[in-house]
């Protein structure tokens, strides 16, 4: 059973008398569980709608509307799967106590991974969960692979039960599912050799697997230092000649470069980013995998558009991570624009300043850094540092960090995002 939150006015479930707080109970006879199961299930011009409605009658509805025409109904969000792997590097370890209870959850759900793009791993499904990515062709999910050698990714994952993951995927993949993999690096355990040999499995599986991404593991203050730690430059650059040897074998068989290296491993090893036509199309752009590039691309597609910026003084809000590359960033947002862009650096002061990205910035960061900037008419802010319901990490709300600056603030992911409409004078 799934309930509705709110319906739209005049749509088909309007009509029909459901309101908030109805059950949507099954759909041609099949439970309804999650918003999957809706989606998929009314995916069809007819079908018959079993509900509860909030007084505790039961309807049966015959519906037969235009395919594609939506019903209009919201929905409660679905119980996130936890996840059955403690892995020594988990961000949730990592975190200060005190925070929003729903982010000491560790997810690892392959329906956030198809709907979202969050990678999971795939060791929490049930034979039920196998059924349902093949029959609703759940393609492509992103999977954390990390190792493909079980023992090794056994230990990484801290999850003795964890299944071997190439025949998992050979059984997904033998019913037209697709995957792009990630492997997080942790040193001394799966960098090197494991990691080639990782990434030549992967590889050799075939084209159902559409790409490997190589990510540094990351920590804060608070991650178990005891277990595990981030890799040094040198580890990063050894990483890099792995993943580019194989993007080379990829090019040359396949067309496409199909492994790539996080931008966090590239700027921990000191080496500058590749260009944007190895990224094979940004797929994993959200996994911090050829972001500058892609910002650099969006840039320079967009800018033609903005208008009224001239003598504009505009903050630039980032973490330290992207801070030494934002300049050839903001160099031709400026000169196509005419503002003036001040990149405004802020180290993490919620997780310490290991924690380098800008999407994990706190509020009371953001509110210190710039309380007193009276010279600002904007401030940019990562897109990503604030939930759904405009709250960032610590719990502040961009609404109340918006009353104590002095400038107007935007959130923004690619900067034109942001500045279609030029600030009042
Ligand atoms: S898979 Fe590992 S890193 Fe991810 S949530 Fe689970 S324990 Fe944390």
């Amino acid at each position: 059973m799934i309930r509705v939150t709110a319906v739209e006015p005049s749509s088909i479930a309007d009509e029909l008398g459901l309101v908030a707080g109805t059950e949507l109970l099954q759909v041609d006879g099949r439970p309804v569980e999650d918003f999957l199961d809706w989606e998929f299930l009314t995916a069809e011009e007819a079908f018959l709608l079993h509900v509860r409605q909030p007084d505790g009658e039961e309807i049966e509805f015959d519906i037969e509307r235009p395919l594609g025409e939506p019903l209009g109904v919201s929905l409660e969000p679905a119980r996130i799967r936890r996840c059955a792997n403690r892995c020594d590097f988990c961000f949730v370890d990592g975190l200060p106590d005190g925070l929003r209870e729903v982010l000491y959850i560790r997810d690892d759900d392959y329906r956030l991974s198809f709907r979202y793009g969050n990678f999971a791993t795939l060791t929490n499904l049930k034979p039920r969960d196998v059924e349902r990515i093949i029959e609703y062709r759940l393609s492509p999910l992103y999977v954390s692979v990390h190792a493909t050698d079980p023992t090794v990714r056994r230990y990484l994952l801290r999850n003795p039960t964890a299944p071997e993951i190439i025949p998992q995927l050979r059984h997904f993949a033998d019913h037209g599912i697709q995957f792009h993999t990630q492997v997080v690096m942790s040193p001394g355990v799966n960098d090197g050799a494991v990691l080639e040999q990782t990434m030549r499995e992967l590889y050799q599986f075939g084209p159902a697997i559409l790409g490997c991404s190589v990510v540094p593991v990351g920590l804060t203050e608070y991650s178990k230092h005891h277990l595990v730690r981030e890799p040094t430059a040198d580890e990063c650059r050894a990483a890099i000649g792995l993943v580019e040897a194989r993007a080379a074998i990829a090019l040359r068989e396949r067309g496409v470069h199909w492994a790539f290296g996080a931008d966090e491993l590239y700027l921990r090893a000191g080496v500058e980013l590749p260009p944007a036509a190895i990224y094979d199309g940004f797929d994993q752009v959200e996994n911090g995998v050829g972001s500058v590039r892609w910002l650099q691309q969006r840039i320079a597609e967009g800018t033609a558009a903005l208008q009224g910026w001239a003598g504009r003084r505009i903050g630039v809000v980032t973490g330290t991570a992207m801070s030494p590359l934002m300049p050839m960033v903001l160099e031709p947002l400026a000169q196509a624009t005419g503002a003036r862009f001040e990149l405004i650096t802020v180290v993490n002061s919620l997780f310490g300043p290991s924690v380098t990205t800008a999407g994990l910035l706190p509020g009371t960061g953001l509110q210190s850094a710039l309380a007193g900037r009276r010279d600002l008419d904007l401030a940019l802010l990562p897109g990503e540092s604030v939930n759904d319901d405009g709250l960032f990490m610590d719990s502040m709300s961009l609404a109340l960090l918006s009353a104590s600056v002095p400038m107007e603030l935007r959130l923004s992911k690619d900067f034109v995002d942001a500045l279609h409409e030029p600030v009042a004078a």
